[in-house]
């Protein structure tokens, strides 16, 4: 048995999550709440997937963190779960004025402030990492007690494959999401760059020194997936000391919200819960589902499920499903 303390003593934790935009956000505002609650102290790591990216209108664009700065700072649109609140749209309907494309991405003009500074400072030589520490301090992250690292300082690029009357082709993976809705069958995912990427510093340290590693309900494949592929941190998963603990993103086989199922489909993975967590069984100690899944078992990982239903529907109820989790994590301490 581990001699050191419980992780539910109240003692503050090192807290390390992977996370995608939307479902990535929700849960860990919620998370940061159940923390401040019961440990106040203890320090979130953020790594957020970077595989969206892209540039539009000359400007670098950064989905997933965009996302993460904007729910975590409380500014973020909750009736969409991306994007700022009390936007407006005009520097966009100027943009379609002279026939600019692409219109299908809806950027707000808030919003593109935060696309101007990024790419200004990317500009200046500025390393992803710097950039995004620097929005992160606009947003209040350092006081909460969350650093926000992007999984790799290299420009990646999620690509998708797509079969249409025999003929390959390949967009990017925003066009698919946003403009394609998904709708066209995806026959597999080409990250640009990620071979050749490299964690961003903090990455794998974050991962190795940590109390709990967190997966938040972020999309298996184009999310959390993406992140497992930059060199490193699946390796710093398998080898780290602590817990690593994950939620759910469908519920009865299929997303809450997004098309998760689609890219499940495209990597040949049925859509349930358990084979999600089945794509995590080399590093995953135990795994968070619905009340409707509780009979899913996967080979080598502690299953539990939630005692409501796995809706991050307010902070409140994410926070009690970040709670499960965590005595989850105490449960099946290595
Ligand atoms: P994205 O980058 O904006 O697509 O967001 P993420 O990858 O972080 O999260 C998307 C995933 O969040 C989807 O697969 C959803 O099924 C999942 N999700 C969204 N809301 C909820 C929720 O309330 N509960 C659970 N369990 N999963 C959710
Ligand atoms: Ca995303």
């Amino acid at each position: 048995m581990p001699s050191d303390p419980a992780l539910l003593s109240g003692r503050p934790l090192r807290v390390t999550a992977l996370a995608g935009g939307v479902g990535g956000a929700r849960f860990l505002r919620g998370l940061r709440r159940h923390l401040d609650a019961v440990a106040p102290d203890s320090e979130l790591t953020v790594v957020a997937n970077t595989g969206d990216d892209i540039t539009l209108f000359g400007l670098r664009v950064c989905p997933d963190i965009d996302t993460l700065l904007y729910t975590l700072g409380g500014g973020v649109e909750e009736s969409q779960g991306w994007g700022r609140a009390e936007e407006s749209t005009r520097v966009q309907g100027e943009l379609a004025a002279y026939g600019a494309e692409p219109q299908w991405f809806s950027l707000g003009d808030l919003d593109f402030g935060t696309h101007i500074v990024r790419s200004q400072w990317l500009g200046q030589g500025l390393t992803s990492s710097e950039v995004t520490a620097r929005l992160a301090t606009r947003w209040g992250l350092p006081e909460q007690g969350i650093t926000l690292l992007p999984m790799t300082d290299v420009p990646v690029e999620t690509h998708v494959v797509l079969e249409e009357d025999g003929e390959q082709r390949a967009v990017h993976f925003q066009e698919w999401w946003v403009r394609m809705q998904a709708a066209v069958p995806a026959s597999r995912f080409v990250v640009a760059g990620l071979d050749r990427a490299t964690a961003a510093p903090g990455v794998l340290d974050a991962i190795r020194q940590a109390d709990v590693v967190v997966l938040p309900p972020s999309n298996p494949v184009v999310s959390i997936g993406i992140i497992l592929g930059v060199p490193g941190v699946r390796d710093a998963l398998r080898g780290t000391a602590a817990p690593v603990v994950g939620v759910s993103p469908l519920i009865s086989g299929r997303p809450v919200r997004g098309h998760a199922d689609a890219c499940l489909s495209a990597i040949g993975v049925e859509s349930s819960s358990a084979a999600v967590a089945g794509l995590y069984a080399d590093f995953l100690d135990g795994w968070l589902v619905d009340p409707a899944d509780a009979d899913v078992s996967v080979r080598g990982v502690t299953t539990a499920m939630h005692p409501a239903p796995l809706l991050m529907t307010d902070v409140e109820a994410t926070a009690s499903i970040a709670g499960s989790l965590l005595e989850l994590a105490d449960r099946v301490r290595r």
